[in-house]
């Protein structure tokens, strides 16, 4: 299983799982154009893209699906039916057009199960995943305002991970936003900070977990050597420097 980030972060959303040529695309937050551009430039052929499995419905997730959908018609739209509602009525895309799941139903698409999973996050319903291939198992969670122990058992079994590590707390109080943005992704439904991504990684990491991506990095509340420092640290303190750590980026594909 291969796991490629094509953007991550307020400014767009989406991550690719290649698995035996089937390629399941998680959000699509970024302009169909830009999305078919990256794929390609690391060998994936949009065209091999079996679905996309939809987090929830905010812009930075949903931005390019009208089009990609419209352009590649044959790749199954999946959510569950609060966050199809949504996206249906923020992009257009019809509502019959979705194949609906429910949090904590395990499901099969191309070569992938999916087992998507409840997060803390301020709009309708938003998701993680588990997706299963290979014998391998991929957690996905981006968005996640709080460290809570029912998506932490998720990560408990995974071999590879995507985590939000979204800002480091006091760059976030001492930025120009205003307070009720700061409070808002500070907030129990806003997004994880450093140190609670750190704080899922030391309670739930298991023995199988070989690979850890950061995601979502705040451009502005974050910094790369920041997010890093403080998760190699959570690992050498819990006696997993054997994990490998690494960082997505918002411009940049990268191998997660
Ligand atoms: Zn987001
Ligand atoms: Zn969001």
């Amino acid at each position: 299983m291969r796991i490629v980030s094509l953007a991550s972060g307020s400014g767009g959303n989406a991550y690719c799982v290649e698995s035996c040529g089937d390629v399941l695309l998680i959000d699509c937050g970024v302009s169909c154009r830009e999305l078919v551009k990256r794929c390609r430039a690391t060998g994936i052929e949009p065209e091999r893209i079996v679905a996309v499995a939809v987090t929830h419905d905010h812009s930075d997730h949903v931005r390019g699906m009208a089009t990609f959908h419209s352009h590649f018609p044959d790749a199954a739209l999946l959510a569950n039916m609060m966050t199809a509602d949504a996206v249906a009525a923020a992009t257009g895309v019809p509502c019959d057009d979705f194949t609906l799941f429910e949090n904590g139903q395990t499901f099969e698409v191309g070569r992938f199960t999916l087992s998507p999973f409840s997060v803390p996050h301020d709009t309708s319903d938003p998701v993680g995943y588990l997706v299963r291939a290979e014998g391998v198992a991929y957690f996905h969670a981006t968005d996640v305002g709080s460290p809570l122990d029912s998506v932490g058992v998720k990560l408990a079994e995974a071999d590879v991970a995507t985590l939000e590590s979204n800002h480091d707390p006091v760059m976030l109080r001492a930025s120009g936003r205003p307070p009720s943005l700061k409070q808002r992704i500070a907030g129990p439904r806003g997004h994880l900070s450093n140190d609670q991504a750190c704080d899922l990684v030391r309670r739930f990491a298991s023995p199988r977990l070989r690979r850890l991506a950061l995601a979502h990095l705040s451009g502005e509340c974050n910094a790369p050597h920041i997010a890093l420092g403080a998760m190699r640290e959570t690992l050498r303190e819990i006696g997993r420097v054997d994990v490998d750590v690494r960082i997505l980026s918002q411009n940049e594909v990268v191998d997660a």
